[in-house]
């Protein structure tokens, strides 16, 4: 054996020994990638081998890999001001707000964490704290939906609706609750899509009756369901949901940590629905992943509610990076980039060149639905079209196997006790080349 080849068997026996790996089983047969280098939209790993990365990581390396803008963001910044604790304030967390706003239409303020699932738990935390200061304080409960991920801390996971996530790990909090979400493909037959999602919104209103609407704190959804299956809702649905909320005076959480920075072809999810969020989340593109942060966008006559003058009526959370710096410098400069380089436009442009491209794929015998929005597809695998009895496991993985022997990397969601974990992802970078594109296709 090379020198070379025994240097990469020792790396993978030293993971082996100490690294304990995210969500997933590896064992001797079935070892983990090691990415070793990132350009553009493509990977290297440890062997040598490029990948087109087609889900952009965990759906966050919007920009791409190797911006040496943004390195130089995090550089300066932490060679100026590496910390502050935002206790406190600094720049580059001014800057950062104010650029939000700009997005959202300056309605908006900002709190800073260091995950998707960090901004959920403030999401909750301070809906709580708002109708107790608003005279509401039975308000506590959450609703969210079935296959929807939200994160994996106790909160974000117990408003998570895949149960195989939470399995062996609870009881988690109390006062989450769930409804289906609508899945159009599978929607019952002779109902129009129009009709079933007005149905599926209701859920959630008979939810709020049935608990006591006096009981209801928030609802929590994405815009589309992502990793549960990329279930993209008609407009009918979050209009709907807005309304139910509004009349229950229960507040409407948008959940925005994939959907957000151009990946659906607008610069937020929600920006494709006649909806206005009580409270928005957002990591993931917010730095296309180069640095962790995450922000809790809350509307400002909420924040109002706060820090009245009244004993404890600022809102008591904290944590020590959420914010940080030069995480916020990377943020600001990844933003520029996105609007430099036009890249919600170009999510747009070639999601539905992607969509166009793979319709032919419909016809094939095992594929059952292609559905997308933006730069996010999703392509779902069944046994037999009739039935749509999902694929089997082993067809999935096999097609998933192709495709990186091929060099393109593909993700797999769904819900896995449901049956569902049988539809293909794809999220590549918002930055891919029209070539990038050729060769996924
Ligand atoms: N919300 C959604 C929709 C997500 O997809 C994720 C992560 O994949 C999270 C929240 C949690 O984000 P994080 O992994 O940064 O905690």
């Amino acid at each position: 054996m090379t020198k070379v080849g025994q240097e990469n068997e020792s790396l993978v026996e030293k993971d082996r020994q100490h690294v304990w790996h995210h969500i997933s089983a590896y064992n001797e047969k079935n070892p983990p990638m090691i990415i070793t280098e990132g350009k553009g939209a493509w990977i290297t790993d440890h062997n040598g081998n490029r990948y087109l990365d087609g889900m952009s990581g965990l759906w966050c390396v919007n920009v791409g890999y190797g911006r040496e803008e943004l390195a130089k963001a995090a550089y300066e910044q932490m060679t100026k001001l590496a910390y502050a604790p935002l206790t406190q304030s600094h720049e580059p967390a001014i800057g950062l707000a104010e650029k939000l706003n700009e997005m959202l239409g300056d309605e908006y303020v900002f709190f800073y964490s260091n995950s998707g699932s960090d901004a959920n738990e403030v999401a909750f935390k301070l809906a709580r704290q708002y109708h107790q200061q608003n005279g509401e304080s039975s308000r506590y409960k959450f609703i969210s939906r079935y296959r929807a991920y939200h994160g994996s801390s106790m909160g974000a996971l117990s408003a998570t609706g895949q149960a195989l996530r939470k399995y062996k790990y609870e009881p988690l909090a109390p006062g989450f609750l769930h409804v289906a979400p609508p899945d159009n493909y599978r929607r019952p037959a002779g109902q129009s899509i129009e009709e079933y999602n007005i149905q599926r919104a209701q859920e959630f209103e008979e939810k709020i009756i049935w608990e006591q609407k006096e009981t209801i704190a928030g609802i929590i959804m994405e815009p589309l369901i992502t990793g549960g299956g990329v279930l993209i809702p008609h407009p009918v649905y979050l209009e709907k949901v807005q309304e139910i909320c509004q009349r229950h005076g229960v507040l409407l959480i948008i959940d925005e940590v994939i959907c957000g920075f151009g990946r659906t072809g607008k610069a937020f999810g929600h920006q494709h629905f006649n909806v206005k969020p009580d409270i928005i989340t957002m990591a993931k593109g917010l730095t296309s992943a180069y640095l962790p942060l995450s922000v809790t966008a809350v509307r400002k006559d909420i924040y109002e509610k706060f820090d009245t003058g009244e004993q404890n009526s600022h809102l008591r959370h904290i944590n020590t990076f959420g914010g940080n710096p030069a995480a916020c410098a990377v943020a600001l400069k990844n933003l520029e980039i996105i609007e430099k380089e036009s890249l919600v436009e170009r999510s747009a442009n070639l999601g539905e060149r992607l969509q166009k491209e793979l319709a032919s794929l419909k016809d094939h015998p095992f594929v059952g639905d292609i559905r997308g929005l933006g730069f996010l597809l999703g392509i779902e695998l069944v046994e037999d079209k009739k039935t749509k009895q999902p694929a089997s496991n082993a067809r999935v993985a096999k097609i998933i196997g192709e495709c990186k022997a091929n060099g393109l990397i593909i993700g797999r969601n769904g819900d896995t006790v449901a049956g569902y974990n049988n539809i293909l992802a794809l999220s590549p970078p918002l930055s891919c080349t029209d070539e990038d594109v050729d060769f996924m296709i």
